[in-house]
């Protein structure tokens, strides 16, 4: 099989530079070998470790989120529970776990994965034994249907497709990828480039050869859950890791727990740019929803008791638990460059954890 690099010189030279959202979607999803489509990139033998891999509790803590805002919206009879990119499932195995007990919450609950890893959707099968999930590939391919949604989406906004600008000492100009002697390389469009006008204002201050980010396909999933929420009821919990401002690049490549050079090996490092909260909430308000945070993943979490959770698992006899409760909340660790952000229908009252 020819490689992604391969595939992506042979296009460039025919067609000309891609814009780095291009090269994000082969690298990560688009083509049978791309990253994210086989294999399992997660834990310690794998590249990179998420919060649910971390500690049982993450899970937990969402799971009750989930059931209260299932209450919040009148316990409805039927509920569509949907989780983006559920990696091995463990988010959702704690979250189910831990609200078993509230009273018909697992009964209402139709079960929808968006995942397009064949072999993380095995595990996740594995992982879910008290529901039956239905998988998808995207967002849209959910079934169009009247019944409430809940949604949750932890480390999947950072893999989508995102586009750069650098500023010049005019007008921006787009980040492309070009080849050059073999290699791949960035290039910058010579024209001024349209996508300027989607910056938010902050960038006005911007100086010669500063980056900025937009990522169309995330804020267009993000109109897309909150449409839905706005017109059939729910709430949806995004959490990532953030953006201070708009200004900066933060697309990064991560093979083995180290960081890698992002054009180097397509399809044999995760990508992932930093995500651009203030945005996504502008776009969910206009979407006609009500937009909570973004707070800290440490503000978050603690305000739903995880530091209880932590006592009554130590003195269960859990192993290691101080140390699972402080990377997750801890600001020097992911505590507050990781963000929670909560998209409601404007009928129910504010969700639990963004006081
Ligand atoms: N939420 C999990 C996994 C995060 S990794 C956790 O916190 O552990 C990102 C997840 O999104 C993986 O399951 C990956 O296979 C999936 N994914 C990445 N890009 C995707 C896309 N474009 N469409 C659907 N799923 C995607």
């Amino acid at each position: 099989m020819t490689t992604l690099k391969q595939r992506l010189v042979s296009r460039i030279r025919g067609l000309g530079p891609v814009t780095v959202a291009d090269f994000m979607s082969e690298a990560l999803a688009a083509r049978p070998n791309s990253y994210y489509r086989s294999g399992d990139p997660l834990g310690a033998s794998g590249d990179f470790i998420t919060a649910p891999e971390i500690s049982q509790m993450f899970g937990e803590m969402i799971g009750v989120w989930l059931a209260e805002r299932w209450q919040a919206i009148g316990s409805p009879s039927r509920v569509m529970l949907v989780e983006l990119g559920p990696g091995r499932g463990t988010l959702l195995a704690d979250a189910l776990r831990a609200t078993r007990k509230v009273a018909g919450f697992h009964e209402a609950i139709e079960l929808h994965l968006v995942e397009i890893n064949e072999t993380l959707r095995q595990t996740q099968a594995k992982a879910i034994t008290t529901l039956t999930p239905h998988w998808h590939s995207s967002f849209n391919e959910l079934p169009s249907s009247d019944v409430p949604l809940l949604l949750v989406a932890n480390e999947f906004f950072d893999a989508l497709p995102i586009r750069q600008l650098q500023r010049g000492e005019r007008d921006w100009h787009e980040r492309l990828i070009d080849v050059v002697d073999e290699d791949l390389r960035f290039v910058l469009s010579p024209g001024s480039s349209p996508l300027a006008a989607l910056l938010p204002r902050d960038t006005a201050s911007a100086k010669p050869g500063d980056i900025a980010e937009v990522s169309p396909a995330s804020l267009a999933l993000m109109q897309a859950i909150a449409e839905r929420i706005a017109r059939r009821r729910g709430a949806a919990l995004i959490v990532d890791y953030g953006r201070a401002g708009a200004l900066g690049p933060s697309l990064q490549a991560v093979a083995n727990h180290r960081r890698a050079e992002p054009l180097a090996a397509p399809g044999e490092a995760d990508l992932s740019a930093l995500v651009d909260f203030a945005t996504l909430a502008r776009v969910a308000d206009q979407a006609g929803a009500a937009v909570f945070g973004p707070v800290g993943q440490g503000a978050f979490l603690t305000a739903l008791g995880i530091e209880l959770r932590a006592k009554a698992l130590k003195a269960k006899g859990g192993k290691d638990i101080d140390a699972a409760l402080a990377r997750l909340i801890a600001p020097e660790q992911m505590g507050t460059l990781f963000k929670a952000l909560a998209v409601i229908d404007k009928n129910q009252s504010p969700p639990a954890g963004f006081a």
